[in-house]
């Protein structure tokens, strides 16, 4: 039986605390499943990290975690620091340097949630988003000039490149063939940005010819809003760009129910080196300290961090474990409407995988 080497990073807020939840249910998991086991090593890094050594993360960091299998993340940011130093110096750190390009959110409504849409419709979304996780309006280039003068400009230069655009429009077609539907949605907005989104669409075009039993649709980002809202039903896998991604993932996020629910995969698919798996929430300092926090987010993360180690039958188990303790309600949290701390739902999860009760 071989052991998967996990690197645990809690980091901020609640982060540590829905990522030590999230540990205690996964060797829960590896105590019922005889060829499945873990070995976890956890790094404190982050911003309290950074108050006592000038860094969010060791000065080798990338090295001491670069042999893990993967990467147990839980969120980042600090009310009293700033992003540059909170976000850049740890989980965007890791992103880049360990190239982890493609950033996949699923969404669903989970059994017994309700989420702001008419319920007929919130039970249609089963979606998806690929997100292009390392150029693009996020690539970091641009200046400012003329600084104070009426002739004052600044820049954000989105930077698409024909091999980015192209490793992650094949990573976006693999995950939709892998899906039941085989339907993949691309989303651009080549009608107002002439340049590199036409570069994108042309690569991406190229790209699905290779996958001839993909339907493929093509929608415009501010119409795929509206798609999203009005028609969930007809979105399965979506493939869109850094900025796009980002906007489109949080109102995924808010159409699924909570955000203490989601998750989210920065996937190296070279696996030539880890990738990581965090909740979408961030620190949420209102909450940190009262044991409140829902750990669902984290758990769900660990399925998908499952799946990526090939675990599949684990973490279908463990999904169906979530999905019982959400379809009961007997055991939510404060954000889902009840009343159960994260310890009660943790126990109430672990139990479920056990099959008490
Ligand atoms: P960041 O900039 O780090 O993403 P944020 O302010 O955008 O932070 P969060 O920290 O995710 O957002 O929190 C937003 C709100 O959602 C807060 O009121 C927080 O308490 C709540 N929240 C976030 N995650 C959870 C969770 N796991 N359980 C309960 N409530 C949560
Ligand atoms: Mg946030």
């Amino acid at each position: 039986m071989s052991s998967h080497k996990i690197a645990v990073i809690g980091g901020d807020g609640i982060g540590t605390e829905v990522v030590e939840a999230g540990v205690k249910v996964l060797e829960a998991l590896a105590a019922l499943e005889p060829d499945l086991a873990f070995d976890f090593e956890r790094f404190d890094w982050g911003s309290d990290y950074y108050r006592r050594t000038g860094r969010m993360m060791a000065e080798d960091g990338l090295e001491k975690i670069r042999h893990a299998d993967a990467i147990y993340f839980g969120s980042v940011g600090d009310p009293d620091l700033p992003d540059d130093i909170t976000l850049w110096g740890l989980r965007l750190a890791i992103c880049q340097g360990f190239d982890q390009y493609a950033n996949v959110r699923p969404t669903r409504l989970l059994p017994g949630l309700t989420g702001p849409l008419r319920p007929e419709l919130g039970r249609e979304i089963d979606w998806v988003i690929v997100r292009e996780n390392s150029e693009g309006e996020y690539a970091g280039v641009g200046g400012r000039a003329h600084r104070g003068l009426p002739i004052e400009v600044g820049m954000d230069v989105a930077v698409f490149t024909r091999a980015g655009i192209e490793r992650i429009a094949r990573f976006a077609c693999d995950l939709a063939s892998s899906r039941p539907r085989k339907l993949l949605t691309v989303v651009t907005k080549s009608n107002a940005q002439r340049h590199g989104m036409v570069l994108w669409d042309e690569v991406v075009r190229e790209v699905i010819r290779d996958y001839p039993h993909l339907t493929v649709d093509w929608m415009l980002v501010d119409a795929m809003t509206q798609r999203m809202v009005n028609k969930p039903g007809s979105i399965d896998t979506v493939l869109a760009t850094n900025l796009h991604a980002d906007i489109l993932s949080d109102l995924a996020a808010a159409l699924g129910g909570s955000l203490g629910i989601g998750s989210t995969a920065n996937i190296d698919p070279s696996r030539a080196r880890p990738s990581m798996f965090e909740p979408i929430h961030g620190s949420a300092f209102d909450i940190m300290g009262k044991g409140i926090a829902n750990p669902l987010g984290s758990f769900w993360t660990a399925c998908l961090m499952l799946e990526h180690l090939g675990e599949k039958a684990a973490a279908g188990r463990l999904m169906a474990a979530i999905e019982t303790v959400t379809a009961r309600g007997e055991h939510l949290s404060p954000d889902l409407g009840g009343s159960a701390n994260t310890a009660e739902v943790t126990d109430a999860v672990i139990a479920a995988l056990r099959g008490d009760n």
